[in-house]
């Protein structure tokens, strides 16, 4: 059976991405964090679209969790390969650098980036044996552009699209395939607080982005047919930087 496990499928574009793979047949790891009542709906859209799924609940920012948790599922699930990874759960908590306290660093830091590592690193064993795999990792306009406030977040997303264009090096001839989707402004709780008014005056088509339209783009990258892009970051921004 054909898996797409999705760090952060309870809300947001993680939700909208497990939705669109449902669609598309995989049977779908919904991760998150603490969220159930969310990760539960975010699992039955799944199986209104058609298919199938389990909720996998662990803190990407926790090494030890991802281990016991998501090693323990591999290990258990012989039958079940994960063919596609979104590595999708992110936060921010924004300061100016003046301001900002360790915490947020750390927090944001291990969360955004560290993640990649911790979970790519399982998941990949099972990819490089079989040769094919999809990994997909969500970044951010902050981490092309670096935004003020967000020294911290921006340097969590920069470091993952580095990552990218090395790891895509690394298994380019196992049939791995490693992209980075960099979306703008798009409506989820994350945007939650912004001045959408004011913001979208700055955007070329004029309004934030859905997580739908994030979705496309990641379902795009992670069919098989598109066995030759990698390394690459998409932009899903509305024309806001390029
Ligand atoms: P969101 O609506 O705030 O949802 C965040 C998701 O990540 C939730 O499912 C949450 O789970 C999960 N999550 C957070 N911390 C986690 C952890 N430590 N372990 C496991 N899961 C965790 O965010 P979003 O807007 O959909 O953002 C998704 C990704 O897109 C993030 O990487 C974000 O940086 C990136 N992005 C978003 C925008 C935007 O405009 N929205 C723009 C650029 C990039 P719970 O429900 O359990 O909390």
């Amino acid at each position: 059976m054909k898996c797409a496990l999705v760090t952060g499928g309870s809300r947001g574009i993680g939700r909208a991405i497990c939705v669109k793979l449902a669609d598309q047949g995989y049977y779908v790891l919904v991760n998150y964090k603490s969220n159930t009542e969310e990760a539960e709906k975010t699992l039955s859209l799944v199986k209104q679209a058609g298919g199938y799924g389990e909720l996998l609940p662990f803190d990407v920012a926790d090494k030890s969790q991802i281990q016991e948790i998501l090693g323990k599922w591999i290990e258990g699930n012989e039958e079940k390969q994960i063919d596609i990874l979104i590595n999708n759960a992110g936060i921010r908590d924004d300061s100016l650098m003046a301001w900002m306290v360790d915490e947020q660093w750390d927090n944001v830091l291990k969360t955004n980036l560290d993640s990649f590592f911790h979970v790519t690193r399982l998941v990949l064993n099972s990819m490089l044996a079989q040769k094919y795999g999809r990994i997909i990792n969500i970044v951010s306009l902050s981490g092309l552009k670096g935004l003020a406030g967000q020294t911290n977040y921006s340097a969590a997303k920069a470091g993952v699209i580095g990552a990218t264009k090395a790891l895509a090096q690394e298994v380019g001839r196992q049939g791995i395939t490693v992209n980075a989707i960099a979306p703008g402004f798009i409506k989820t709780d994350m945007t939650e607080g912004l001045d959408e008014k004011e913001l979208k005056t700055l955007i070329p088509v004029k309004r934030f982005g859905t997580p739908e339209e994030v979705a496309h783009a990641a379902a795009f990258l992670a069919a098989p047919e598109a066995a030759y892009i990698t390394g690459q970051v998409l932009s899903v921004n509305g024309g806001l930087y390029s």
